[in-house]
């Protein structure tokens, strides 16, 4: 129960300190402890490619596991992270986490791409493409296989400068999703002049289907004109795949296919993952 327990801890944050802004003011400095003494690890979610019906990838979550009160889910503290400008250690970690976990995998010989978030302020850190570049020369990296997820929140700007630093990260080895897609405010004119490889439709539309049928099918046809994967999120039920699966969707991350989960259970996940007649379509 991922999201319960994000607002589970939400509130034993809050009505144990009796103030929402007292509560944050002890995350705060839990908080810049915690980025010390490294108490975050990575769930992952697996991402299925709906044609094949085979796990072609994760998406890296990350969680602060609190040596009192367990685990902290990332709605809770991301955002005091990027308010704070803690984030620029904690992405560092997130990174650096994931990366060392995508080349173990690949040196395993499991064929996954990893995703991995990144959110607006780290992106905007002048340090960041030197993060990238260091983790990208580490012995065994897998060039192409990891995709950085960034929300359109990070596009609105200056697009000459944005694009010139999408293009440095892509031209290192990593791929550049948009996360949530559908949901931000931006320019859509972006959509053809920045490298993207993947589009993320957001929950919410994936929610709504049928009703949503349209704006989704829109994405779809945004996502083949320039050449990107387009990834439902937030699949919950059967019918929901049944639907995408019908338009042609690319990939469906989800409930339905599983919850995320901590490195030992994801791996074991896909090794015994063989889709049943109802997950996955008739051609497999
Ligand atoms: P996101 O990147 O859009 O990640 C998807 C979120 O939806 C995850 O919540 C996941 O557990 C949840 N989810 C997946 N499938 C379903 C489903 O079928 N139904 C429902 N109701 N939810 C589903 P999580 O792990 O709590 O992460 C929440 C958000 O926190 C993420 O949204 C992302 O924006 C942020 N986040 C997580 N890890 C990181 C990180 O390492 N760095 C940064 N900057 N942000 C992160
Ligand atoms: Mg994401
Ligand atoms: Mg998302
Ligand atoms: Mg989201």
């Amino acid at each position: 129960a991922s999201k319960q327990g994000g607002r589970n801890c939400t509130t034993f944050f809050t009505t144990e300190m009796g103030d929402a802004a007292i509560a944050r003011d002890k995350i705060e400095a839990a908080l810049s402890h915690a980025v010390l003494a490294e108490e975050f690890i990575l769930h992952y979610q697996p991402r299925l490619d709906i044609k094949s019906g085979k796990i072609v990838g994760a998406e890296g979550l990350v969680r602060w596991l609190h040596p009192e009160r367990g685990m902290v889910m990332p709605d809770v503290f991301i955002p005091i992270c990027e308010e704070t400008g803690l984030i620029d250690e904690l992405g560092r970690i997130v990174l650096e986490i994931g990366c060392t976990q995508a080349i173990a995998w690949h040196q395993a010989g499991l064929d996954l791409d990893v995703s991995l978030n990144v959110s607006p302020r780290q992106f905007s850190d002048p340090g960041f493409v030197t993060t990238l570049q260091d983790l990208a020369a580490k012995p065994g990296f897998p060039h192409g296989r990891i995709e950085l997820e960034i929300t359109e929140t990070v596009l609105i700007g200056e697009h000459n400068q944005i694009a010139e630093k999408l293009r440095a990260i892509t031209a290192i080895g990593y791929r550049i999703a948009i996360d949530d897609f559908g949901t931000g405010y931006s320019n859509l004119s972006y959509i053809s002049r920045f490298p993207l490889t993947c589009l993320k439709i957001d929950r919410s539309f994936i929610d709504q289907l049928p009703a949503s049928g349209p704006i989704v099918q829109l994405i779809l046809t945004l996502g083949q004109q320039i050449g990107a994967t387009v990834v439902s999120e937030g699949v919950e039920t059967q019918e929901q795949l049944d639907w995408l699966t019908d338009n042609n969707c690319g990939e469906a991350q989800g409930y339905l296919i599983t919850r995320p989960l901590a490195v030992g259970d994801f791996e074991r996940f896909v090794q015994t993952f063989a889709p049943s007649g109802q997950l996955g379509n008739d051609d497999y």
